[in-house]
């Protein structure tokens, strides 16, 4: 049996991860259109009709823009924290009840054969949490829109063979930048997002000798690159006397396309 993932999509314009075995198959988040979730199923070979659920990490529009329409289409069980049920219920069109269910911030639940632990992250939404998924001793983690990486979660997604890591923003682009100075200090600030320089240096407390891969994640349009996201944290990491290509391989994620579906 093995455990597989795809970023479907990443970026302040839409979140979405697929994870599957051979018998359990879950989305996390659904920060797209209806239309355009299926067009990202479609680009892994997959069909959401067969997905055992959906799990969101918090109530903003990039991460719960196609959960109400997709859970509706496909007839699929929605799990969140009921902080997060709360604020985005509003939001997502009418929920047949028996598509409802609670998954608490901190709870380590049994999805069919993987077992999916949430954690809190510090970010301005009512109570956002995000995931590590085991199965058979291996280990991927899903870890984005954070103000900072506390000790406590580098505790729980210490030592991952695959992390799907926030390298939202460059410092200096974000400084330079056009955003007014109150959106900045908000993404600046503890309850904000994470720049390529505080990933790389998370990162480097937490790669183990089994990972071996790590994805960029939810990357800003307007303040960061691919290019630079990639050479900062590879620069951070050497720094850190980590040397990529060696140990394990960085990879990008795409707004628009699907990384490809990977085994953990
Ligand atoms: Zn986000
Ligand atoms: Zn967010």
């Amino acid at each position: 049996m093995t455990l597989r993932f795809s970023v479907l999509a990443s970026g302040s314009t839409g979140n979405a991860v697929y994870v599957e075995t051979e018998e359990q198959r879950l989305l996390i988040d659904a920060g797209l259109s209806g239309k355009k979730m299926d067009e990202l199923f479609q680009k892994i070979n997959r069909d959401p009709k067969d997905l055992n659920g959906i799990l969101v990490s918090h109530e903003h529009s990039d991460h719960i823009k196609g959960v109400g329409i997709f859970a509706r289409k496909h007839k699929l069980p929605i799990y969140a924290n009921e902080k997060t049920w709360k604020a985005m219920e509003g939001q997502l069109g009418t929920i047949a009840t028996d598509q409802k269910f609670t998954f608490a911030t901190g709870e380590v639940k049994a999805f069919g054969n993987i077992d999916v632990e949430s954690f809190g992250v510090s970010h301005d939404a009512a109570e956002p949490m995000f995931f590590t998924f085991q199965h058979e001793g291996r280990k991927l983690v899903l870890a984005t829109d954070m103000g900072y990486v506390s000790d406590r979660i580098k505790g729980t997604i210490d030592k991952a063979d695959i992390f799907i890591f926030e390298s939202n923003h460059d410092m200096n682009m974000l400084r330079m930048g056009r955003y007014p100075w109150s959106v900045k200090r908000r993404i600046l600030s503890d309850v904000g997002h994470v720049s390529n320089e505080d990933a790389a240096l998370a990162l480097s407390d937490v790669i183990g000798d089994n990972t071996s891969r790590i994805y960029l994640a939810h990357l800003s349009l307007d303040n960061n690159m691919k290019d630079l996201a990639r050479l900062s944290v590879e620069q951070v990491l050497k720094e850190q006397g980590m040397a990529i290509g060696e140990q394990f391989e960085l990879y990008d994620t795409d707004p628009q396309n699907p990384t490809a579906l990977a085994v953990v």
